[in-house]
């Protein structure tokens, strides 16, 4: 005949292992799950030639699997010679486009229309850090001097040091005294403040204007909404009210 104490152990052996084997069918049903989840996001190609575009193009940036794929197969419907002229425009330009010699902007000969045209201001310089920074500069109309392309930002999180970067030709530039102004047009994040630092200390010895692009609220945007950062720096640079 069982004891009080009996029972009472029995009973909760019987509750632990219940919980127990509830907790392993818990996780072994989570895990059947994520199986199930991850076997229904992998594409099944019918062909080897088609994974492997699909492949080639997920590497290019923003382009997910299933967006590749839609590529690949809009260019199996595509006209062959429009794909020829879409295969052989990429070949060309890997191979043939240049970089500036004087500001790393990219051109198709040694030196880029900016730095070849007259009506820019040679004396003012926009460091920046990408190609597409130069174009989307060029596109507010609003600048009319030339630019230094650094090919990157500092950033010792990525390997990235100040050797990796056109740093030297830009000190060389203003080294031959034509240069009056440096604009710093670099990304207002931790490895943009940084460049910017080493860049303005490299320059001290210079006598030239070390300048950075204003940072302040968007336009359009409520100032309800503008971080606490963004919102200090536009009072601490504010500028002359003026028509
Ligand atoms: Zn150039």
């Amino acid at each position: 005949m069982l004891s009080i104490y009996d029972f009472v152990f029995h009973q909760k052996s019987f509750y632990n292992f219940a919980i127990c084997t509830t907790n392993i069918y818990l996780v072994s049903l989570t895990g059947t799950l994520l199986l199930i989840i991850c076997l229904m996001n992998e594409i099944k190609y019918p062909s080897v030639l088609l994974e492997n575009l699909v492949n080639e193009l997920h590497r290019l940036p923003g382009v997910g699997k299933k967006t590749a794929l839609r590529y690949a197969l809009h260019l199996l419907k595509s006209d062959e010679t429009d794909v020829a002229n879409l295969g052989n425009s990429i070949l060309k330009f890997r191979s043939e486009v240049s970089k500036c010699m004087v500001c790393n902007n990219i051109c198709d000969n040694h030196i880029c229309e900016i730095c070849c045209n007259h009506k820019r201001d040679k004396q003012l310089v926009c460091v920046v850090e990408n190609v597409s920074d130069v174009m989307a500069i060029e596109n507010t109309a609003q600048f009319n001097g030339v630019y230094h392309v650094l090919g990157g930002v500092i950033s010792p999180i990525n390997g990235i040091g100040p050797a990796d970067l056109d740093i030297p030709s830009l000190v060389s530039r203003v080294a031959e005294g034509n240069i009056k102004e440096i604009i710093l047009a670099l990304s207002p994040d931790m490895e943009g403040d940084t460049t910017c630092l080493y860049i303005y200390k490299k320059l001290a010895d210079y006598n030239i204007e070390v300048s950075t692009i204003a940072r302040g609220v968007s336009v359009g945007n409520s100032l309800e909404y503008a971080d606490e950062i963004t919102l200090g720096r536009s009072i601490v640079n504010r500028i002359k009210y003026s028509i």
